[in-house]
């Protein structure tokens, strides 16, 4: 039986994919590789990889559609490697369902932690939430009975600002772009009011954060969304 861990590394790049591969079969994983993005569909289809590390610039399909692709067959957790660049691109793999990106050139240790994030993703969607209460370092969210606590003290949110939380929080982890936020919480397609989306934020850190100018559990990802901390701190090994 193989039971490591299988990543299938979509990448045109050979320097980049061969440093990705000695990389993860350092740290035990079971590498799969494709050069382009009709080949790691098909690579996909047949390896049934556990996990998908895709670069968005492939020679032959757009990243996004490959991942759209996947998406209509499978929830394998998908993560893009992008450049920075690219911000625009890396939005359009998040919407299209990608779990998350690392802009390059990343550290090991930065890429070993999204890999691990991952890795939970596999397990199941349902890994943060045991009986729907979260806790987040000083946070608590009982999601059942609508109330969140700080400590012991209890905080009390707006509806669009306890539905902004919990859009982060159940993704939490993961960025979470203007147009999903938008989506989920106003119920617009379109993501052209993203002031409403700051002043809604900038109350909710008021009541949830310390520090609201050095947040702690929502950190903004410049021009492309916000992303709620990991439940489990994990130290990097870089
Ligand atoms: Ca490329």
């Amino acid at each position: 039986m193989e039971n490591r861990v299988k990543i299938l590394i979509i990448e045109d790049d050979k320097k980049i994919a061969d440093f990705l591969s000695m990389a993860l079969r350092a740290k035990d994983y079971q590498v799969i590789r494709a050069a382009c993005g009709k080949e790691g569909i098909l690579q996909f289809c047949t390896m049934a990889p556990d996990i998908i590390l895709l670069d968005l610039g492939l020679p032959d399909l757009d990243g996004e559609e490959v991942i759209r692709e996947i998406r209509k067959v499978s929830e394998i957790p998908i993560l893009v490697v992008s450049a920075r660049e690219m911000d625009e691109d890396k939005i359009k793999a998040l919407d299209a369902g990608a779990n998350d990106y690392v802009t390059k050139p990343f550290s090991m240790g930065e890429l070993m932690a999204r890999v691990r994030v991952m890795e939970r993703y596999m397990i199941g969607k349902d890994y943060t939430r045991p009986e729907n209460v979260y806790h987040f370092d000083e946070l608590t969210i009982d999601e059942d009975r609508r109330r969140i606590f700080l400590g012991q003290e209890e905080i009390h949110l707006t509806p669009l600002e306890y539905k902004l939380l919990m859009v982060l929080v159940v993704n939490c982890g993961k960025v979470v772009t203007h147009r999903q936020i938008m989506k989920e919480v106003w119920g617009y397609a379109e993501d052209k009011n993203s002031r409403s989306i700051r002043v809604c934020m900038s109350s909710l850190r008021r009541k949830i954060e310390k520090d609201p100018s050095h947040p702690h559990y929502i950190t903004t990802e410049i021009g492309i969304g916000y992303r709620f901390i990991e439940k489990e701190r994990e130290e990097t090994d870089a």
